[in-house]
């Protein structure tokens, strides 16, 4: 594996792969690696000869009062979780290698996709995806991109991206990877105190509870609402600021439940935010437990 810090290694890496015609497949992330990213490596290294992870903190995604600063970062125990992985190249530049110019061009993504959800309350996060993810792709073309579905609006916003520019890039996305207790992986978990994290337990519960409703006969986009807002509703400490049942493609409110639906909820346990999402149509967030767990 390589650690790559500069653009004119990449464009030669690149030149040299293409010249044979191999595959390469993409995980761009933050960095402070965890096994939602250990998962979409795993299956980029299944389905591509060669794979890039990029650890990148992308400083034009984040707003001036959010968390960039004190992000995690950690190049070293993420060099070897790539490693592991079977990661050929990781791509980690610094902030002036992708952005020469300041921000400089920026990509900006159809309003109607990112005015609402988590666009709504951090305004320009999206513009700051959509430009550092088509850098990723300008510089290293990769074949295939992984992303999870953690990230739901980010996934229907990049989907949308290599539409409107005709990027030539499949976008892959994989399931969410959680903890045992059901809550989503995420780098910002280490931000949580251990009252914190109880209290973030109640986002996959909601979410559970949006899922369970939605199977009963005759159910409404409503009454999924209320499921999980009741459920989020029994922790007044965390702090709610959106959950919405959706249009998978559009994200525009559901007004049935004909079809897949994606239940999304965003909330701050402290000060830290969390996301996380459901499709109706695919399996709970919950695992029941199995009848062996705790036997030995
Ligand atoms: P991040 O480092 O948070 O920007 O995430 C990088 C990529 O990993 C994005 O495509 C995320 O959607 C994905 N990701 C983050 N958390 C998870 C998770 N728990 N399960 C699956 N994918 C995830």
């Amino acid at each position: 594996m390589e650690l790559i810090r500069h653009n004119a290694e990449a464009r030669r890496l690149v030149t040299e792969l293409k010249r044979y015609g191999g595959t390469l497949g993409m995980v761009p992330t933050m960095g402070y690696l965890h096994e939602g990213h250990r998962s979409l490596m795993a299956q980029a290294r299944r389905e591509n000869e060669r794979v890039v992870a990029t650890i990148f903190v992308n400083p034009t995604q984040f707003g001036p009062n959010e968390d960039f600063e004190r992000y995690p970062r950690d190049l070293d125990r993420d060099l070897a979780a790539c490693e592991a992985e079977g990661v050929d190249w990781v791509y980690a530049p610094d902030v002036p290698e992708l952005y020469p110019h300041g921000p400089g061009t920026m990509v900006v993504p159809p309003p109607e996709l990112t005015d609402r959800l988590c666009g709504g309350f951090r305004p320009g996060h999206f513009a700051g995806v959509a430009t550092v993810v088509s850098k990723l792709f300008a510089l290293w073309q990769p074949d295939r991109a992984y992303f999870g579905q953690k990230d739901y609006q980010q996934t229907v916003v990049i989907e949308r991206l290599v539409a409107d520019l005709c990027l030539p890039v499949s976008v892959v996305v994989a399931p969410t990877i959680r903890e045992p207790d059901g809550l989503a992986k995420s780098s910002r978990n280490v931000y949580l105190s251990p009252e914190e994290r109880m209290r973030a337990l109640a986002l996959p519960r909601a979410l559970q509870a949006a899922w369970e409703t939605a199977r009963r006969e005759g159910a409404t986009p409503a009454q999924v609402l209320e499921a999980a807002r009741s459920v989020l509703a029994e922790v007044p400490a965390l702090s709610v600021q959106y959950v919405e049942v959706v249009d998978p493609l559009t994200l525009s409110p559901a007004t049935d439940l004909a079809g897949d639906r994606v239940v999304l909820v965003a909330a701050y346990a402290g000060k830290t935010r969390l996301i996380d999402n459901v499709s109706l149509a695919g399996p709970p967030p919950i695992k029941a437990p199995s009848p062996l767990e705790g036997m030995s």
